[in-house]
């Protein structure tokens, strides 16, 4: 157990009279710096979240209504594009987009879908859920963001589309994409779910930079519900009404279904919890920033590297990822935890080393990713959030300086 000294517990603490904490196991048992507190997240806006919910509450109309209405205008407004179709969570939108791509003709089962393999598993779901393949890219391992230089020699007769995948609130989109989609013919699909408010180098949001973009509002994200959510952007009208019928049961006018659709609607309490957090999400962002920057600003140890980003991008540090360097990434956790400070994994076993994917085509084809595996031994996502205190941050750097 480390003596923990010293440490500015009283802003932490509660109910609890300043002074030291003697040692690390008296702080774990009093209190952790959790990973993300989703009650103060929701206490942060908790009047105006309450006062929403009573709203819907009290109107009688819980689906498919005025909540979802103004939440979809909005949003496409705050993203900058022409339409979003909300949807039941982000792994839907995901599964909407390609499957209205189907449904329109520009895609078929079969077709190949280019994707970093450095991703969570959903991007990966949305994609084989529809018989598409994915045509796993390495990330470039400074940034841990799609390797531009490697997308062009993934493609094939076959390749329908590239999706990227804002990770860790961090802009993935450089303009070697674009040229290359262009180029090739080739949809840009955006996984935003971890990205909402991140804007690229030339200003855009991501989210309004490709074809179709799929957002989700799991509790724990930027913008996050209080349950599940999500919704498909984009500017193309055809693929808006295809997937707001495919989240429909498929159903285009009542009782007429055009699609094999499935019931995937985001409903009218959600909606209108997530209209009130949209109007505070550059503030909630702005604090993720600072804390982002702290941690660039104090932390300096040997054993850890820090991921760059883009140049010129605004991110907006869903995750703040380090990694820890000869193996000592699960000590390091430990050593943490010891501490009374919660970290997760973002992502211990990559997509293509699961049991869900372990078939004789994935195994001869997409084995050599290296950078994603080593990636995968190294990372560790420091607390980052809306509401972490700046004395948590100092305590959480000057902790992790201590380590050896
Ligand atoms: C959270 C997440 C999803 C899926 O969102 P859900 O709402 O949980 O279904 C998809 N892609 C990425 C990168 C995510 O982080």
């Amino acid at each position: 157990m480390m003596p923990l000294g010293t440490v500015p517990f009283g802003s932490f603490v509660k109910n609890v009279p300043n002074g030291t904490v003697p040692n690390g196991i008296f702080f774990y048992l009093c209190n952790m710096i959790p990973f993300l507190s989703l009650k103060e997240v929701t206490e942060l806006h908790g009047a105006e979240i309450e006062e929403a919910v009573k709203r819907v509450v009290s109107s009688g109309w819980y689906l498919q209504g005025a909540e979802n209405e103004r939440f979809e205008a909005d949003y496409a407004q705050f993203i900058g594009s022409k339409y979003c179709v909300g949807c039941a969570n982000g792994l839907d939108a995901l599964i909407w987009i390609f499957r209205a791509y189907i449904e329109l003709g520009v895609m078929k089962p079969g077709d190949e879908v280019i994707v970093p393999a450095n991703t969570y598993i959903a991007t990966i779901l949305s994609i084989t859920e529809n018989e598409l393949k994915p045509v796993l890219v390495e990330p470039k391992a400074d940034t841990l963001q799609i390797d531009d230089s490697k997308i062009e020699e993934a493609i094939t007769p076959k390749t329908r589309a590239v999706c990227i995948v804002h990770l860790y609130g961090r802009n993935a989109y450089t303009d070697r994409i674009g040229e290359i989609c262009r180029k090739y013919g080739l949809k840009l699909v955006e996984d935003n779910a971890q990205a909402h408010g991140c804007i690229c180098a030339d200003g855009r949001k991501t989210g309004s930079i490709g074809d179709a973009s799929g957002h989700s509002f799991y509790p724990g994200k930027n913008l996050g519900a209080l349950g599940d959510g999500g919704a498909v952007i984009t500017n193309d009208p055809d693929l808006a009404a295809a997937v707001r019928t495919l989240a429909n049961y498929g159903s285009s006018a009542k009782y007429v279904f055009k699609y094999m659709g499935r019931n995937s609607r985001l409903d009218e309490i959600q909606a209108a919890v997530l209209d009130v957090k949209l109007k505070h999400l550059e503030a909630d962002n702005a604090h993720r920033q600072k804390v982002a920057a702290m941690y660039y600003e104090g932390l300096r140890n040997p054993l850890i590297s820090l991921p760059e980003c883009l140049p010129d991008a605004q991110n907006v540090y869903h995750l703040f990822p380090i990694l820890v360097s000869e193996n000592k990434r699960d000590e390091l956790q430990s050593y943490l935890k010891e501490n009374g400070i919660e970290t997760l994994i973002h992502y211990p076993i990559p997509p293509h080393k699961q049991e869900c994917y372990a078939t004789e085509e994935w195994n001869r084809s997409q084995l050599n990713l290296p950078i994603t595996e080593k990636l995968a031994a190294q990372e560790l996502s420091l607390p980052i959030g809306p509401t972490i205190s700046a004395d948590n941050i100092n305590y959480i750097i000057d902790t992790i300086n201590r380590f050896r």
